[in-house]
């Protein structure tokens, strides 16, 4: 090893002890601190993230990565170190043309537009916080012509979250949804059961904690690796491949929730658990992609644990620890579970009217910045767009357009990437039943074991080392297609529904 390599590999140590500290001052503030606690944990961490960024835009940091990719450097590294190296560099040299106080300025902002979307939406009143979306806006628009110069805004924001998506691809995945979904949802509705009481009732959220420690034992969650905590909205974050956190919450009258957050943010865990440990405290460990990471969560919440025959083998031991579900059939359990209906909140939607709350947001972030809708005709233009697809109008804002934070904290071009996650679903359920048999029957006998360890094999183990649509083109062998999605649905709902 050179010299060189060696010096860069402590500094990445260094940088990684405040990773580390970072991180799990996070995971105390959201789970364990009292609320008087907090603003200690805010101080600490505010100095442990500045001296943090400090190190990554230092100018050793540039001379060492520089050095490393000259050829007589790079041509000695691994595959691994030419990956880190590479990626390492052209964050460094993006992130060091955006001038400080612009980005002091973007933080600033970032933490006042998180506080004032809170009072908004409390008081649902969108004109609190139109003046700091139009200043999230704005800066975000700045940062991306110093980041991605000569590329179009919206392109670059999609970019950041899914490399290598761009909105004409999106586009016509999107578009192939709404040609086949709007109809199909129809006809869905036209269909419509009334709302089962049963799960109106009384689930002790003990009972709930233990089903949950069940379903991630079941799907493969390592608890030597990983433990599940408490807080308001559930999240996953890691410090390496060895320990993974998750966190969960609890409603007394909604087993549901927690039962299918459980599902989900296992989902994301199992990945980062099985990333190859070769990779950790590494660019090319955690997976950076959204869509990538959404697809595995939303296959263990969706694909699987909505499918009847996940419940087989589990009900009755879900039964046991949460008494109330004995008097309820599988049968009602799995049609509660997919009850499709037009819903104004994007969490509590089912899967398949999701894909119209994703589409909505899309098209509200193009207005913004390639049509320039001015920010106070931005509330009217939602309404007319949840009227559109999914023919309802929220009575007011808070549960129209300020019911996400993700504009207030700068996340414009996140959302699309929940739903190309779904889209990657489709085509890597297709090509799991080519490999390793019929979903149902695997579920059925209870080997989602073995779905695991495909999964593991095929996405996971790659961590960040490969982009979304080279990971789908070498597990599928296919370009990104809607199509795989559409049908599951169509099949899966049309006997549902007896369309
Ligand atoms: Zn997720």
């Amino acid at each position: 090893m050179s010299k060189l390599l060696e010096e860069f590999q402590d500094y990445l140590s260094k940088m990684n002890q405040y990773e580390h500290v970072t991180t799990l001052l996070y995971w105390d503030m959201k789970t364990g601190a009292p609320k008087l606690g907090q603003a200690g944990h805010v101080e600490a961490l505010t100095h442990f993230s500045t001296e943090a960024f400090a190190l990554s835009t230092s100018e050793k940091l540039g001379e060492m990565l520089a050095g490393l990719a000259k050829p007589e450097e790079f041509d000695a590294l691994t595959d691994t170190w030419k990956f880190i190296v590479t990626r390492m560099k052209r964050d460094f040299d993006r992130d060091k043309r955006i001038p400080a106080d612009v980005y002091a300025a973007f933080v600033q902002t970032q933490a006042e537009a998180g506080n004032v979307w809170v009072e908004a939406k409390e008081k649902s009143d969108f004109s609190l916080f139109a003046p700091y979306l139009q200043k999230m806006i704005d800066l975000t628009v700045e940062i991306t012509g110093y980041t991605d110069p000569g590329m179009e805004v919206y392109d670059a924001l999609l970019d950041q979250y899914e490399e290598g998506m761009d909105s004409a691809t999106i586009d016509g995945l999107f578009e192939d949804l709404k040609k086949e979904l709007i109809p199909f949802v129809k006809e869905i509705l036209l269909r419509q059961k009334p709302e089962n009481q049963a799960f109106k009732g009384c689930f002790d959220t003990n009972g709930q904690k233990s089903v949950q420690d069940m379903l991630l034992d079941y799907i493969g969650f390592r608890k030597d690796a990983g433990s599940v905590g408490e807080s308001e909205h559930p999240f996953t974050l890691n410090f390496s491949s060895k320990d993974v956190r998750l966190t969960n919450h609890y409603y007394e009258h909604d087993p549901i929730s927690a039962i299918f957050s459980a599902i989900h943010e296992g989902g994301h865990a199992i990945f980062e658990q099985n990333v190859n440990p070769e990779y950790d405290n590494t660019v090319a460990g955690s997976c950076r992609y959204m869509g990538l990471h959404e697809s595995q969560s939303r296959f263990y919440e969706n694909i699987l644990g909505r499918n009847y025959n996940f419940w087989l083998p589990v009900y009755d031991t879900l039964g046991e620890l949460l008494p109330p579900f004995q008097a309820i059939s599988l049968d009602d359990f799995y049609r509660e579970i997919n009850h499709v209906k037009n819903s104004f909140i994007r969490v509590n939607a089912d899967e398949v009217t999701y894909c119209f709350h994703i589409i909505l947001r899309y098209e509200m972030e193009k207005a913004i910045f390639r049509d320039h809708v001015p920010v106070n005709d931005l509330p009217a233009l939602w309404n007319r767009k949840m009227q559109e697809y999914l023919l309802i109008t929220p009575a007011n804002d808070a549960e129209g357009i300020l019911q996400d934070m993700h504009w207030s904290d700068g996340g414009f071009g996140y959302f699309p990437s929940y739903l190309l996650g779904s889209i990657y679903d489709g085509m890597l359920l297709d090509t799991l039943q080519e490999e390793l048999g019929d979903v149902d029957e695997l579920l059925k006998s209870g080997k989602i074991g073995e779905i695991t360890a495909w999964l593991n094999r095929k996405i996971h183990r790659y961590g960040s080392t490969r982009k979304p649509k080279d990971a789908i083109m070498a597990v599928c062998g296919k370009e990104i297609s809607a199509e795989p999605l559409i049908r599951y649905f169509k099949k899966k709902y049309t006997k549902l529904y007896q369309i």
